[in-house]
């Protein structure tokens, strides 16, 4: 049984700067460098590399990007069948980063604001154990893929990143929530940043999704659900990188639970994968393999 992610595709077109500019202002940086970004994207590759057999649904656009960002996928052996390129600009980051490390980013979403709630077929969603979305393609297109995902039945996972205004209503669409420390303030209104307020805003949210987990960084991982909570500690790591540690985690736990992994096993992998993450630089090209996370556990 595989997994679905419906979500975003982009290119993050990276520019380094000695400081960034100000307003009216224009400066020469480096060369640009492109790399294969978007949360859903990133996902599906993190799932993949976790051995999970992945279908991505999305909208690419026919500037080029969107072919060089079907073909990577299918070379790492994700079906693209269900991504489609259109009329459209491809969605692309903007990144600057100044000497200090420091990111300023714009994101044009593009083609993945076109991806709309009509444009998914029930047929997609069949054999499918696992359902992984984001909130970075339109939110009815979100509440659609969960609606279909689950009446196929499919777990839906929802990682609430970016966090949008989301109403108890919708929470309740999904079978597991993840959020960040940040997000799971935004959504649950308490400051969470020790595993102690994580568990209280977790607790908070199961009022509305019956599985919630928080993620915080380095201080690793809390959940609720309908079977107890739990703390899952960081694994320690000499961290480069931290950018894309959620997106490993979201794999890693997807793949997990479509192989009939129980809650607390899947967290630990996610840990596991979001610890190997951050040893290295970049998004999709820190992303693990099932083999170095197993090595990393063993
Ligand atoms: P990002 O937006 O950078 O992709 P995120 O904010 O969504 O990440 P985090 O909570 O930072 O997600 O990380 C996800 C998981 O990865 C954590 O729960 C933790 O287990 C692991 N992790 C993240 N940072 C570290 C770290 N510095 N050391 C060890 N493990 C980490």
């Amino acid at each position: 049984m595989g997994i679905v992610v419906v979500g975003s595709l982009n290119m993050d077109l990276v520019v380094r700067v000695a400081r960034h500019p100000v307003p009216g202002e224009t400066l020469l940086g480096s060369d640009y460098e492109s790399y294969f970004g978007g949360k859903g994207a990133n996902q599906a590759v993190a799932a993949q590399r976790m051995g999970g057999k992945v279908r991505m649904i999305g909208r690419v656009g026919n500037d080029g990007f969107g072919e060089r960002i079907k073909t990577h996928l299918k070379a790492q052996g994700i079906n693209v069948n269900a991504t489609i390129c259109i009329n459209a600009p491809t969605g692309v980051a903007f990144i600057s980063v100044d000497k200090a490390g420091q990111n300023v980013i714009i994101v044009s979403p593009g083609a993945n604001s076109r991806l709309k709630p009509e444009n998914l077929s029930p047929i997609e969603f069949e054999h499918t154990a696992v359902v992984m979305l984001q909130l970075e393609v339109p939110l009815d297109t979100v509440r659609r893929a969960a609606r279909i995902g689950r009446e196929s039945g499919a777990r839906v996972i929802l990682n609430a990143a970016p966090a949008l205004p989301l109403s108890p209503a919708d929470l309740a669409l999904f079978d597991i929530l993840v959020v960040n420390e940040s997000e799971a303030q935004a959504y649950s209104g308490l400051a969470v940043d020790s595993p102690e307020s994580g568990i209280e805003a977790a607790r908070k949210l199961r009022q509305h999704c019956p599985t919630v987990i928080v993620t915080l960084g380095a201080q690793g991982a809390v959940w609720a659900s309908a079977e107890g909570e739990g703390y899952q500690s960081a694994f320690e790591v000499r961290a480069v990188d931290t950018t894309a540690a959620g997106d490993a985690f979201m794999g890693a736990l997807a793949v997990s639970l479509s192989e009939g992994r129980s809650l607390e096993r899947a967290i630990r992998l996610g840990a596991a994968a979001g610890a190997l993450a951050v040893t290295r630089p970049g998004a999709q090209t820190s992303l693990p393999t099932r083999l170095e996370v197993e090595a990393f556990l063993s």
